[in-house]
Formats: C-alpha cells, sequence, structure tokens
C-alpha cells in the first residue's frame, strides 16, 4: 500500500494527483479541491456541481479553470447523475460532454479505454475510487458512499474493465481520495448492518462501536478490502489517507456544512500518442 497524493497548486487552482498513476506518463489524474475557483459563499469557490444551487456560468467557468490547471479537456467531460448503486457506465466518444447536459443519465461509476477523454465522478465525503490499467490501457473513476461501498461499486468497475477489456486484475493500479474517515462518521446500525452483510467477518475491522449505541465506519477501508477481494494488488493501492471532513479548509464536506456545499470532481484521462 502507497500512502499520499500529490497537491498541485496552478494559480490557485489546488487538485491532487495520484503519484503511481503519474509515474506511468499514460494518463492525467485529478481531485478537485474547493479552491482556486470563482463561485460566491456558501459555495465558495472551486464547485463542480450544477445540482447545488449555484449560478450555472460560474460552474462552468469553475470546471473552464480546473481544465486549465491540470491540463484537462474539460468541455468533453463525461459524468452522469449518481444515484448510490453501482451501474458503470463504458465511455466513448459519442458521450463526451455529458457532464453539461441538463438530463444526464445515472452511473456511480465510468470506465473508458478512449484517449483524450476526461472522465469523472462527483464528490463531498462520499469515496473516490480511480482505476488505470497500464497494460490494457483502460482507465476509470467510482463514486462509494456507505451505500455504495456496501454495493462493492468499484469492484463492478474492475470487473467491467475485466470482461469488457480482457484486463487483469493484477494489473491494475487503484487509488482511493480523500473522503471522509471513520474519525468523522459516527453512524446508526443501518452503516455496520450493510458492511457485514456485504463482506462478512472481513468488515469487522472497520467497524468501531460507540459508548453511544453508535459505530464509527471506516468506508476507505472496506473500499479497500473491496480492491484487494477482487485481485488487485495490496502494492498497487494508493490510499491519500485525508479525510474530508477533517479538513473541511481544503474539501468540500457534506456532513461538515449540512449539506450546504459544493462538489468536487475526480476525473482521470488516457493521454493520447503515449
Ligand atoms: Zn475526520
Amino acid at each position: 500500500m502507497r500512502h499520499g497524493f500529490t497537491k498541485h497548486n496552478k494559480n490557485g487552482v489546488v487538485f491532487l494527483s495520484v503519484p503511481s498513476f503519474d509515474e506511468t506518463g499514460l494518463c492525467e489524474s485529478c481531485f478537485s479541491t474547493r479552491l482556486g475557483g470563482v463561485s460566491k459563499a456558501p459555495l465558495d469557490s472551486m464547485n463542480l456541481g450544477f445540482n447545488r444551487g449555484d449560478d450555472r456560468l460560474s460552474v462552468m467557468e469553475n470546471h473552464d479553470l480546473l481544465g486549465k490547471a491540470a491540463g484537462l479537456p474539460l468541455n468533453r467531460l463525461v459524468a452522469f447523475s449518481q444515484i448510490h448503486e453501482n451501474g458503470v457506465c463504458v465511455a466513448t466518444s459519442d458521450d463526451a460532454g455529458e457532464a453539461f447536459l441538463s438530463e444526464k443519465r445515472e452511473f456511480d461509476s465510468v470506465i473508458t479505454a478512449t484517449p483524450e477523454l476526461p472522465v469523472a465522478t462527483y464528490h463531498a465525503d462520499c469515496v473516490p475510487v480511480f482505476l488505470l490499467d497500464p497494460v490494457r490501457r483502460v482507465c476509470g473513476v467510482a463514486h462509494a458512499g456507505w451505500r455504495g461501498t456496501a454495493l462493492k461499486t468499484p469492484a463492478r468497475a474492475v470487473s467491467e474493465m475485466v470482461s469488457r477489456f480482457g484486463c487483469d486484475a493484477s494489473d491494475i493500479l487503484a487509488a482511493i481520495g480523500p473522503s471522509i474517515g471513520s474519525c468523522c462518521f459516527e453512524t446508526h446500525s443501518d452503516v455496520p448492518d450493510a458492511m457485514l452483510s456485504s463482506f462478512g467477518d472481513g468488515a469487522k475491522p472497520f467497524i468501531e462501536s460507540l459508548e453511544n449505541g453508535k459505530f464509527r465506519v471506516s468506508l476507505p477501508g472496506l473500499n479497500t478490502l473491496s480492491l484487494l477481494e477482487c485481485g488487485i494488488h495490496d502494492e498497487n493501492i494508493t490510499l491519500s489517507d485525508e479525510c474530508t471532513c477533517c479538513k473541511s479548509d481544503l474539501y468540500w464536506s457534506h456532513r461538515k456544512t449540512g449539506g450546504i456545499r459544493g462538489t468536487m470532481a475526480a476525473i482521470i484521462m488516457l493521454k493520447e500518442g503515449v
């Protein structure tokens, strides 16, 4: 397991990339923060969500600023409505620009083998999982809140990479970005119950019982377990180790803000001609 993403600051636009992905030279990976955009309070300033009550032109400009900073053609961005399920989109050039449609289709993960086609999922505490097969040259991102974690949504994206593109899970690099940590994710019994029924006893190390009758659950830990279960090697997994709720000055956190918040994007794109 590797730890830590790389932080970049280009003209005040702060974003992260995955070091093990950067080292391949095959793709651009980007996780945005709340810094460097033009949105006004309380969505200041880098809000990438069109569904947060923000001015649409501000959200468009934020995509433009992030794209310029990260070297991504975000006018072609492929992203969908997320519904906490496990549907996977296999994106092609036909899907370019889906992120800007008012009626988006619904998928919680997206994979692609098409170069120069950035694909994204949106986040504000929910776990972002980045995937890259440097052998078959397929990449993707997945969105997993607690329901998606129990449904093993990122593992479904991995199985689509295997079945559609002939990927071997042992070649796949994975990375878990900033998301709510067990430090801040206090829940009722519904969450641990869902994890135990999905993962069995394997979930137990990631659930802590509290004296107040509630629980703390590690969604990054459970998603890591799920990636290992589907055959991804431990040394090919990178964890950011950052909690969006603890670091709410840098990241959007749904829980910290009571839902009055902007949205971050986990984006990946294969480069052309490498
Ligand atoms: Zn925390």
